[in-house]
């Protein structure tokens, strides 16, 4: 579909999020050159691709430099490698009913590329991130939902119909809470952004005399992920429990791929991750405790350095490497 690249092409990635669409423009050497992006309030179900194709018209009213060549798209979906269509879009429905490709390539005239959210973050951090030159990796995003992707000799497994990698819905407890994916006790009930939210309301809410959590996490406001990352780094003693919580609970699951796969480097990535150490320390403790020590000991385990731009610059790249 697209062009082989001989370096003087750019590239348009567009990360479709849980609840906001990110745009950017990407030079064939994974550089970001600008970005774009609608917040929740913003973006309407209905107008979607009319708002992705504003986007990807506006990034290119920027472009004074090389021609775009080709359009990169990650949803937060099931994206079917083999019909090139969404399946699952559990916060976009309506975009499941459509062929996105056909509609966004009549509306901007360039070739567009499908694929996961997740698997377009991780060829980001594969490309120019944390996994630069590495061949076997996992890759995990904790936010609004839980995505993953695998790298398996330099290049994303996506399995024979394109679903692998739904880390987030291995069963973690089986007496658990329903998930959105209709499992009970999936990884995501616990370690997604909004059930740690969930789980640290449900432990103030039984634990009201405690004097654990300061001013960082009130009782009475909306907070979120990220606040409960940040209040944990400075000092918020309930903030650190729940991450260490969570860190457990994601280790768990994380030995499991490590016996499995025997990967080199696992990049965690999202917001909950602004924890830092704080959750990376305890999620390692765990691999350790449940994993071969031989295979433990083969795999690093980093947070992911392009942060929130992993996904559009991943997507980008995905577009420029696409045949
Ligand atoms: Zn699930």
């Amino acid at each position: 579909m697209a062009a082989k690249d001989n370096g003087d092409s750019n590239y348009i990635g567009i990360d479709l999020g849980g609840n906001t669409l990110k745009g950017a423009l990407v030079s064939s050497a994974g550089d970001l050159l600008r970005e774009g992006r609608l917040e929740p309030e913003e973006l309407s179900q209905d107008r979607i691709i009319s708002q992705i194709a504003d986007m990807v018209a506006n990034l290119r009213d920027a472009e004074r430099g090389p021609r775009i060549a080709s359009i990169g798209i990650g949803v937060p979906g099931l994206v079917n490698s083999r019909s090139n269509r969404i399946e699952i879009l559990p916060n976009l429905p309506d975009l499941a009913e459509v062929d996105l490709i056909a509609e966004l390539s009549e509306r901007t005239g360039l070739p567009v590329v499908l694929d996961n959210d997740a698997n377009a973050a991780a060829y980001g951090e594969l490309q120019a991130g944390a996994a630069a030159g590495k061949r076997d990796v996992f890759y995990v995003s904790l936010g609004t939902g839980i995505g993953a992707a695998l790298i398996i000799s330099g290049n994303i497994y996506r399995g024979a119909t394109g679903f692998a990698g739904e880390f987030g819905h291995m069963t973690i407890d089986p007496e658990g809470i329903e998930c959105r994916c209709g499992n009970i006790g999936c990884l995501e009930t616990i370690a997604s952004g909004p059930n740690i939210v969930r789980r640290t309301r449900e432990r103030l809410y039984r634990d009201r005399t405690s004097s654990l959590s300061k001013l960082a996490l009130p009782r009475n406001r909306e907070f979120t992920a990220l606040d409960i990352a940040r209040a944990s780094r400075e000092g918020d003693e309930m903030a650190q429990v729940m991450m260490e919580r969570t860190g457990m609970f994601l280790g768990i699951a994380l030995a499991a791929v490590v016996n499995l796969l025997n990967v080199e480097l696992i990049v965690l990535g999202g917001d909950v991750m602004e924890a830092g150490d704080l959750i990376l320390k305890p999620t390692i403790k765990e691999v350790r405790r449940r994993a071969f020590p031989p295979s433990f000991n083969a795999c690093e385990m980093v947070i992911a350095k392009l942060g929130a731009s992993a996904g559009v610059i991943g997507a980008a790249l995905l577009a420029r490497d696409h045949r």
